[in-house]
Order: structure tokens, then sequence, then C-alpha cells
């Protein structure tokens, strides 16, 4: 059994293929054309399985019989602003990117005159194949702070301490965050959908 990832997020990539070892596992532009998908759903759930199915519906007969499509939707909902910035996290400020997107979560806690907020991460995964649509979630709590530290990780990792932790996933090892994070989290429930499959085939 093959994954396909219905993702061309790299930093993601790298995460859920560590994750995913035991699996062959290629991202969808090693094996189609790539496309934009419009993420327009109104939840981790609904983005997920957007981008799964419109990856598993560009394969043809044969590849829809050789691999299964996971995509990972996720994002950081803060307490503070309400739980913003939520599935608009990739696209929080206008430049789209991650520098960007944490001066713009910085500045929204700073003028609320807050130096710290309780927050969450969301990882949705999507699974589409041949047998069906599923869907699974993972969950880290923790708080984000108004000043950066640590260069690991990617997104708001540098912002973000876990709950149990001092320091925030920027500053500690890939390592570590793999064995708490809402990724994990949400691929070991998908990986049991995994292995339900390969008894099917
Ligand atoms: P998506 O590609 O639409 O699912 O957007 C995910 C966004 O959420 C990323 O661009 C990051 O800003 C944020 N995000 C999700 N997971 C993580 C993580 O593990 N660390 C840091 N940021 C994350």
């Amino acid at each position: 059994m093959k994954i396909l990832l219905a993702s061309n997020n790299a930093h993601k990539a790298k995460e859920l293929k560590a994750l995913l070892f035991s699996f062959k596992v290629l991202t969808f532009c090693e094996v189609l054309s790539p496309f934009e998908i419009d993420e327009n759903g109104t939840s981790f759930k609904e983005n997920a399985l957007i981008k799964s199915r419109a990856v598993f519906g560009a394969l043809d007969e044969r590849q829809k019989n050789e691999f299964i499509v996971i995509s990972d939707d996720s994002g950081i909902s803060v307490e503070a602003l309400n739980g913003k910035p939520g599935i608009f996290s990739a696209r929080f400020s206008p430049e789209k990117t991650d520098k960007a997107n944490r001066a713009k979560l910085i500045s929204e806690l700073k003028a609320l005159n807050l130096s710290e907020s309780a927050a969450f991460y969301t990882a949705c995964i999507g699974i589409s194949s041949n047998l069906g649509d599923f869907s699974t979630h993972g969950f880290m709590h923790g708080k984000v702070i108004t000043e950066e530290r640590g260069q690991n990780g990617f997104g708001y990792d540098s912002l973000f301490i876990p709950n149990g932790f001092s320091r925030t996933l920027g500053e500690l090892d890939d390592t570590t965050k793999a064995q708490i994070s809402h990724r994990f989290k949400a691929l070991s429930l998908a990986k049991m959908i995994l292995r339900l499959f390969e008894r099917q085939k």
C-alpha cells in the first residue's frame, strides 16, 4: 500500500513522512502535475477532505488502486483572539508567510496588552481511497508568547510553548515535537485506519 500526500507544504510533508516511516510515501507532485486546491471549507475537517478528495479524484483508475491519499489541514487557535487564526492560520497576514503571520499574531496580542495566551494546535488528517473517505483529529494544548524563541519547526512554532514544557517548539528538537504534536496524534489514529485497509486488500 502506497501513500500519496495531498500537500505541497515541505515542512508538513517532512513531518508526515517521518511519522509514516513504515509506509512508502510520495507527495502528489511526484505523481501528478501540480494544481491549486481551493480550501474553501469552514472547518479543518472540510478542508482536509477537500484536499484528499481533490488529489484522489485526479488519479487514474490504476493509481486509485495503488494509492491511499492523505491530507493534513492544521492551524493554531488562540484563546485571547477568540480562536483566531484557526483554519486561516496559513493566510492570517496579507503576505501569507510564516514570518508575517507570526508578526500579526504578536501584534494582535500586544494590542490587547497581553504577553501570552492559552492556545492549541489542531490537525485534521483526511484519507481518501477507493474504500471511502475518513478523517481523524489531533490537538496540542499550550500557550503562545509575544517573543520569538528558537529556529526549529515552522509556522507558529517559535511562539508556542506546549503544556508541560518551558521551551517553545522552536527550541525543542524534532523528536520531542514528533512525540507530542497534534499531527502525531491525528496520524496515530489515521494509521489505525490504514492498517484496516491493509487487511481488506
Ligand atoms: P494549511 O496548509 O492550510 O493546513 O495551513 C497550516 C498552517 O497552520 C501552517 O501554515 C502554519 O501556519 C500552521 N501550522 C499547522 N501545523 C503547524 C505546526 O506543526 N507548527 C507550526 N505551525 C503550524
